[in-house]
């Protein structure tokens, strides 16, 4: 069922719990978050993290609690609802190199789920492709086979695809996970630019501090299935709450505004 909530609030969760089977992995937790904010999803292995991405996606078993998500009341059957609004980036995953698909075949996937039933894409769809590769800085390997691009240049394109859809939330789960660093800051930099240049709200999940993109203002620390804190990335982001979080001295450098590095 579609019910109003406040315009601004995109995401709201009271009190969800969901397990897979006899593992409880969210145990009973609550979040607001507002259109066009950039929120970041700390917590050691295990904290839940990805599952509470999961739930927002619209894919999550939700045992007890509420979740509305761009004004929708999430139920067991309608999480569909949002697969054409709701763009997620996962980890890298290998393609094997023989997959007959360009970079730009692989883009336009994204754009599926606006075609009408049994459309081919058209002027629009391809201008939309075009747009997103250049943004994401790929245009010149468009017609490059996807299995034949670096892990940097394959979470690019993942990213293109997510942008293709025209989303109205960006969900990023470890991004940058194996990918060496250069790699990682890019990737860390192109997620800045989408936020400033789209506005778009954003999730992005991850266990590596040095994986937390500048642009990120408010953090949520996870441990344990529950939202452990949740405030401004300058507040939570200390040697004191990083070592309570992961129970063990975390200490960080702050080299500029936001960036952390644990060392
Ligand atoms: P990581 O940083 O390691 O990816 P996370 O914070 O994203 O961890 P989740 O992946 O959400 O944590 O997992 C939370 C808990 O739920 C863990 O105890 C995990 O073992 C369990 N879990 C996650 N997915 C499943 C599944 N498909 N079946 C059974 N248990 C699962």
């Amino acid at each position: 069922m579609i019910e109003n909530k406040t315009s601004s609030t995109i995401i709201e969760i009271e009190n969800a719990v969901v397990s897979y089977r006899e593992d409880v992995a969210l145990r009973g937790i609550s979040l607001r978050v507002k259109s066009g904010e950039f929120v970041g999803i700390v917590g050691p292995n295990g904290a839940g993290k990805t599952t509470l991405l999961t739930l927002v996606n619209g894919l999550g078993k939700l045992v007890q609690g509420q979740v509305h998500v761009l004004g929708c009341r999430l139920t067991s059957g309608n999480g569909h609802i949002l697969r054409k609004k709701v763009g997620y980036v996962a980890q890298m995953m290998s393609i094997d190199p023989r997959m007959p698909m360009s970079v730009h075949d692989v883009v336009m996937i994204g754009r599926y789920g606006r075609l009408g039933l049994f459309k081919g894409p058209g002027k629009h769809d391809h201008k939309i492709v075009d747009e997103v590769l250049e943004l994401v800085g790929m245009t010149h390997l468009a017609h490059r086979p996807i299995g034949h691009l670096s892990g940097g240049e394959q979470q690019r394109v993942a990213i293109a695809r997510c942008l293709a859809q025209e989303p109205q939330l960006f969900l990023l789960d470890e991004p940058t996970a194996s990918l060496d660093w250069k790699a990682k800051m890019d990737i860390l930099e192109l997620v800045k630019l989408i936020h400033k240049s789209q506005k778009l709200t954003t999730l992005f999940v991850t266990h590596d501090l040095s994986a937390l993109p500048a642009a990120c203002s408010r953090l949520i620390l996870m441990k344990d299935g529950l939202i452990w804190n949740d405030g401004s990335a300058a507040e939570l982001l200390t040697d004191d709450y990083l070592s309570k979080l992961y129970d063990m001295p975390v200490p960080v450098v702050r080299r500029h505004r936001q960036e952390v590095v644990p060392v």
